[in-house]
């Protein structure tokens, strides 16, 4: 192979985790190359972002057996002989505590080019969410970043605590999150006083943080009580004392709380904001997929000869808006093909997906569940009118059922089918190895899935979990395994699932350690 066709590989920093803190060039890199290889620190909401590369996951986080350091190597190093370009994404910075070193000489003795992109670490930025200014003239006249983590015996040497305690600088100390409390104790035991202002902040620039200030002497049960977990940062010196009157990062109402959902990857990206902005971390486990149906050709053609005989179109969900629309562009129409209809979205999101074609529907029930659009429809249809109803396959069919039984002319198109995702039991593993706070379900479908994949691993949801539907459907679905539903969306919709957590959680009901909110005392 010559050397122009070897592609080249990225070392790119993803920040801390809030993607606004990506550089321009690594945005335009998760959109431009072959492949990325992201580590286990990057957020969510970065991976979010990867718009056309290939996703190659290495960490067990992604549902992979955990990959070595050996193994990534090879496989950066054989994409990119095969001519690919590839992203080697990690988090903060790659050349902090990011191995960026040993991957830049692998790929150097292979004679592969490289090009480092760096990124925001969160060692700084840790600091900056916590309103922790690393440097204050007057008080310290600079900063040591030194890694937490025990050295093994060939590894770097372990850190001189004792030194580090003599510098009278700021210490920010990475990797700590399992080991606070030998850490604290080192620094005593090297002679900074059980008094000297430190801080914790977990997930920094995430939704989900949380930042804890306490003397050096308390940092170490108040974590513990507050059940700080990996990724944290500790940060010890006078400095901190200063941060009293600095705190800048809103205290949301789901603050600490972790959400698993299962809705498929096309509804994950609004939930997640919605919560994210409520200050929930969120995990997503998408339990079922959309796919096409198996005949979209006789699809194609049924509609097209419906559009032709009909007078409303109803409209349950935004998959059954996308297929439909995919089917009209396959059919080189659009959306003039509804012209003369009338149209009925289940919900708000149905609507917006309606608006995105440039239609504004006419009916909107009340209440967003099937029983509801009937009773309005029933206010406005006359006896000539035709309705076709656009549902998926398998799916609730009351609907039609009760026009029919009205005496009116229907016709219900399955416009797609949703199956369930393939859920190998260490994924499930992983994501449940922290439990989570609550897991949300959007549809019945989402509620077999998870649960067989469970039953079929032999593994239950951690009792403190609690469980949140959208609505009544799915609330069934859940109750008739035993289980209970802690909070149901009301309105039925996202926002209205984002308030009824909220609510649960002004209730009281959830006060578990793990749940304590962002939190400062000095
Ligand atoms: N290259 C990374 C560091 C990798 S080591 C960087 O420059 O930030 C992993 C450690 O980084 C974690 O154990 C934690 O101490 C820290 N870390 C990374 N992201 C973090 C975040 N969002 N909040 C707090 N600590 C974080």
């Amino acid at each position: 192979m010559t050397e122009s066709s070897t592609g080249t590989v990225y070392l790119v920093g993803a920040g801390p985790g809030d993607p606004g803190l990506l550089t321009l060039r690594a945005r335009e890199l998760l959109r431009s190359v072959d492949a990325v290889l992201p580590d286990g620190l990057v957020s969510e909401e970065v991976l979010a972002l990867i718009d056309g590369p290939e996703l190659i996951p290495v960490s067990k986080r992604y549902g992979s057996t955990s990959t070595t350091q050996a193994e990534i190597d090879t496989l950066v190093i054989n994409l990119a002989r095969d001519g690919k370009s590839v992203c080697r994404l990690k988090g903060g910075d790659p050349m902090v505590f990011g191995r960026a070193g040993e991957e830049m000489r692998a790929l150097s003795a292979d004679g592969i080019s490289y090009e480092i992109v760096p990124g925001v670490s969160s060692a700084t930025a840790a600091a900056a969410y916590a309103g922790i200014p690393l440097t204050l003239r007057g008080v310290t006249a600079g900063f040591v970043c030194v890694t937490g983590h025990r050295a093994s015996a060939d590894d770097s040497p372990d850190t001189d605590w004792a030194a580090l305690a003599k510098l009278k600088q700021t210490l920010v100390i990475l990797m700590v999150a399992t080991r606070i409390d030998p850490i604290a104790e080192a620094l005593l035991d090297a002679g900074l006083a059980p008094t000297t202002p430190s801080a914790i902040v977990e997930n920094a620039s995430l939704p989900g943080q949380r930042t804890i200030i306490s003397p050096l002497g308390d940092i170490a049960a108040r974590s513990r009580v507050s059940g700080i977990r990996t990724p944290a940062v500790l940060i010890v010196g006078d400095a901190v004392a200063h941060s009293r009157d600095l705190q800048w990062v809103p205290i949301r109402p789901l603050a600490g709380q972790r959400v698993l959902l299962t809705t498929p990857p096309t509804a994950t990206a609004e939930l997640r904001s919605l919560l994210g902005a409520a200050g929930a971390s969120v995990v997503a486990l998408p339990t079922i997929q959309v796919e096409p149906l198996t005949d979209q050709a006789g699809f194609a053609s049924t509609l097209k000869e419906r559009l032709g005989e009909s007078s409303w179109a109803v409209f349950a969900s935004r998959s059954g808006v996308d297929a439909v629309f995919r089917t009209l562009n396959e059919l080189n129409l659009d959306a003039r093909a509804f012209g003369g209809f009338q149209i009925a979205a289940l919900g708000t999101g149905t609507a917006r997906a309606l608006h995105a074609h440039g239609i504004t529907p006419d009916l909107l029930p009340e209440k967003f569940v099937s029983e509801s659009v009937v009773d309005a429809l029933l206010q406005q249809l006359s006896a000539d009118d035709r309705v076709l109803v656009f549902g998926a396959v398998g799916g609730r069919t009351v609907i039609r059922d009760r026009l029919i039984e009205a005496g009116i002319a229907v016709t219900r198109l399955d416009a797609y089918r949703t199956v369930p995702a393939p859920l190998p039991t260490d994924l499930l593993e992983y994501t449940l190895e922290r439990p989570p706070d609550w897991v949300i379900f959007t549809s019945p479908s989402a509620v077999k899935s998870l649960f067989s994949a469970l039953d079929r691993a032999s593994i239950s949801l951690p009792s403190a979990t609690h469980l949140a539907c959208i609505g009544p459907i799915t609330t069934t679905a859940i109750e008739a395994r035993g289980l209970t539903v802690s909070a149901i969306a009301e309105p039925h919709t996202y926002a209205g699932l984002v308030t009824a957590l909220v609510n649960f959680a002004a209730s009281g009901d959830n006060q578990s350690p793990e749940s304590e909110p962002s939190s400062v005392q000095t």
